[in-house]
């Protein structure tokens, strides 16, 4: 595709889908190995990091800063090696075909040598009244990122899966208390999870229940919620709220496509390949675990490296084939699974 200011080639040596921060990272260092990369930011510009009020987690920014302007930053420093951005979002990909071929809602279609795919993922929200004002100003999805500034504090968590349990946990290692709140009398924990909460001190639980709204004034004060089994209504008073109900990772490009594990994460290898020679993804598209700004930007930097390693061999050598096991051809990625290979799931 060409414009006035940078007309593109017929067909990119590599493209970047999404724009937090692993896609900056992919671009800075595919930019510096003078592959001249283009990337689609996505309709969610900047990515989850855009949404964080402060970030004191990143390394190199002791004063910490915002996650809009982290993003800026991470953007004006690949801008600078020569990546082109390109303020789109991708609707398709074809994958069984080399060059692939990436489509975008605006009409645009672009031909590639390698992708780099990184369109992470999104947490799911309450979506009940106060919890959109009031996120970064107590209403949390990131233990990690945000436990720290509730030193002292009343928490509660709502959710009753691993990712509720564990953060459950660690934010007693600041809070007074933590309340965990789930609509079942049950928790989906794992068994060792769950004992440990249970013979945690600070911890209690709140069954039966969901939250109908979080109340506050600019900062969260309480919740009010609602017993799914008697209707009782209650007022809860609480410093901060820690929503776990479900991850998801924005994996609508790859059914039946690429492999994805149960959870819907594309499975990558330890050199962040996919199964088809040439794709790569990094960041929370193939990390369920980790889910920092830090651990996605070091998978962005892996995947260009091996990007550009693969387009290397891909001059020398020809393209594999879409359709061949990858195994055969251990310089384009011997493809070693990181968690147990699931059949593709249907388009
Ligand atoms: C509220 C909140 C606070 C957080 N605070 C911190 C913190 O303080 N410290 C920390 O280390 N981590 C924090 N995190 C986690 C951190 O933001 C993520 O780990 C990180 O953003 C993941 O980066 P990523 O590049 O993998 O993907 P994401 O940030 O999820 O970005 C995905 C990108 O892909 C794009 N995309 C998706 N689909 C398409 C498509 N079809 N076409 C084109 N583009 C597409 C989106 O537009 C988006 O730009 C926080 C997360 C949240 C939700």
């Amino acid at each position: 595709m060409a414009d006035e200011k940078s007309p593109r080639p017929a067909v990119e040596e590599v493209m970047i889908i999404g724009s937090g921060p692993a896609g900056w990272t992919a671009g800075l260092y595919t930019a510096r190995a003078n592959l001249n990369p283009l990337l689609i930011t996505g309709n969610d510009y900047g990515g989850q990091v855009s949404i964080t009020y402060e970030v004191e987690n990143y390394p190199g920014f002791p004063e910490a800063l915002s996650g809009p302007e982290l993003v800026e930053k991470m953007k004006e420093q690949a801008e600078k090696f020569g990546l082109t951005v390109e303020y789109d979002h991708v609707s398709e990909i074809v994958t069984n075909q080399h060059p692939f071929v990436v489509r975008t809602v605006n009409g645009k279609e672009y031909k590639a040598k390698s992708l780099i795919l990184c369109t992470g993922a999104r947490p799911r929200f309450l979506q009940v009244p106060g919890e959109k004002e009031m996120t970064g100003k107590g209403v949390s999805y990131c233990a990690t990122c945000d436990g720290f500034f509730f030193r002292g504090k009343d928490l509660v968590v709502v959710g009753g899966g691993d990712s509720a349990v564990e953060e459950g946990l660690f934010l007693t290692k600041f809070a007074t208390k933590v309340r965990i709140i789930h609509r079942r009398d049950e928790l989906r924990a794992s068994k060792i999870l769950q004992d440990r909460a249970y013979a945690n001190d600070k911890i209690e639980f709140v069954w039966n229940t969901v939250v109908s709204s979080i109340n506050g004034n600019g900062s969260v004060q309480g919740i009010s919620t609602k017993n799914v089994v008697t209707g009782e209504e209650q007022e809860l008073k609480t410093d901060g709220v820690f929503v776990y109900v479900g991850h998801l990772p924005n994996n609508d490009l790859y059914h039946g496509k690429l492999h994805l594990d149960e959870d819907g994460h594309l499975i990558t290898d330890k050199k962040l390949r996919t199964n088809v020679p040439g794709i790569f993804a990094a960041g929370e598209i193939q990390d369920k675990v980790f889910k920092q700004v830090a651990t996605s930007v070091g998978q962005g930097c892996a995947a260009a490296m091996q990007t550009e390693k693969f387009l290397a061999e891909l001059e020398s050598e020809g393209y594999p084939g879409v359709d061949v096991d990858a195994r055969e051809f251990p310089s384009y990625g011997a493809f070693v699974p990181q968690v147990t290979e699931k059949e593709l799931v249907p388009a």
